[in-house]
């Protein structure tokens, strides 16, 4: 290592040994990070190919208030997306607040009372049990009359076809499929599983709509679950396709119908798309845009670095060190509480803001244990921004996810290491 380097990091709280070992875990990564560099290439010659197509130009990034008829950079943005994830249309608005506002949209659109809702993939994201009705709550699904039908992943993590089979009917209308495991212990599914899933859900009923929850998954791959078949994907701005500078937002990329369903719902039936000010915010849509393919490369690289050091120590990790990355969470149990909170610890530590914060465990509405949270952000709750959490209950896991910049991210693996070691938790 540079002398400089070695001298900064020493400066910056990292002993020797701690950066050694960082060091050394690398070596054996270069493979793997070219090959992310590779995907990263891809990608942001998609999103620059959408844009020079769509002849984004300097107008387009300024905004309209009021009604917001005729906003060119909205609508050209939209049309962006739809050329990136291969969808005939696409709905990407502020006013969509966040990815559960941009999933319950989807589903509230699109299904009418009567029509039956089915996960084959198991249960979905927590937040979406009080959109489905799966926890009562005002104004769900089930509110609605809308059903609710759940196939289980296998116990091996594959998918149960026989009884999937079994559970599509005659009501059901529309097939919610999960992407990222989320806070779960299932994997992650790739982009072609999803792709079999939605053909042998199609070869029994043609016209069900599949919908991915893409949640944490643009750009990890070459392909979109929409370029396999979804008729919708949807998906969170402060996530990856925010790149680290959309403040707020939501996107759904599909079919047409599906999509003019989801903005008669958002704004109004009869305006649909045609109202909704963009104001001042669309520079940072197209700009994030433009960076995400890279940004997702970055937080890809720190989850990989921190899944390498920390099996290398002995901890059980999710994905392991060498699985094929399908999103960018990373899971890593340590099996104690004292260790779950040293490891948010150092990440806080590495934040660009409030790093002089000490983040402590506290009942959250909808936990049932305490939950430690780290994240020093630029926006509030951006999880592509490096960030931790973990509720403090057996087995004692911590899941984190982000990394605008590849060094960010492993300067907060790094912290999070040297953490561990300053509380005599991992010894040399
Ligand atoms: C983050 C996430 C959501 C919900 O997004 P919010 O922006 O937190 O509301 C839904 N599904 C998955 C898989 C997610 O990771």
């Amino acid at each position: 290592m540079r002398k400089e380097l070695h001298d900064m990091y020493s400066s910056l709280g990292i002993s020797e040994q701690t950066a050694k070992f960082g060091e050394e875990i690398l070596d054996s990564l270069k493979e793997r990070f070219e090959k992310i560099d590779e995907i990263a290439e891809i990608n942001q010659l998609k999103v620059l190919a959408a844009m020079q197509k769509n002849q984004v130009s300097e107008a387009c990034l300024h905004g309209t208030s009021g009604y917001g008829y005729n906003d060119m950079g909205r609508e050209k943005l939209e049309a962006v997306y739809a050329d990136i994830f291969h969808t005939e249309d696409a709905l990407v608005r502020p006013q969509i607040t966040c990815g559960t506002h941009a999933l319950a949209l989807a589903l509230m659109s699109n299904l009418r009372p009567g029509d039956e809702l089915m996960s084959p993939v198991g249960k979905p994201y927590d937040t979406l049990e009080e959109v489905i009705g799966i926890r009562p709550s005002k104004g769900s699904l089930a509110e609605y009359g809308v059903t609710y039908a759940q196939v289980d992943l296998l116990p091996d993590g594959g998918f149960d076809w026989d009884n999937i089979k079994k559970a599509i009917n005659d009501k059901t209308k529309l097939v919610t499929i999960q992407r990222s495991k989320g806070y779960q212990t299932r994997h992650t599914l790739a982009v072609n599983e999803i792709g079999e899933l939605i053909s042998f859900i199609k070869n029994i009923k043609p016209d069900v709509i599949c919908m991915v929850d893409n949640c944490y998954g643009e750009f990890v791959e070459t392909i979109e679950p929409s370029d396999v078949g979804a008729d919708m994907v949807v998906g969170s701005l402060i996530k990856n396709p925010g790149g680290g500078l959309a403040p707020i937002g939501g996107y759904i990329a599909g079919k047409k119908e599906c999509v003019e369903n989801a903005a008669y719902r958002l704004t109004s039936p009869g305006l649909g798309k045609e109202v909704g000010a963009s104001l001042g915010i669309l520079n940072s849509f197209y700009q994030g845009l433009f960076l995400a393919p890279t940004v997702t490369a970055s937080a890809l690289k720190s989850a990989i670095f921190g899944a390498n050091i920390y099996e290398k120590l002995g901890f059980n990790v999710l994905p392991n060190s060498t699985e094929d990355r399908h999103d960018i969470i990373q899971a890593i149990t340590f099996g104690r509480a004292d260790a779950v909170e040293a490891f948010c610890r150092g990440i806080q530590a590495a934040a660009p803001i409030d790093s002089h914060v000490t983040p402590i465990p506290w009942d959250m509405p909808g936990y049932d244990a305490p939950v430690i949270m780290a994240a020093g952000a630029f926006v509030s709750g951006s999880s592509i921004e490096l960030s931790a959490d973990g509720p403090i209950k057996p087995p004692y896991a911590v899941y984190f996810q982000g990394g605008l910049t590849w060094p960010h991210g492993k300067f907060g693996i790094l912290k999070s290491l040297q953490s561990l070691v300053d509380n005599g938790i991992v010894l040399w």
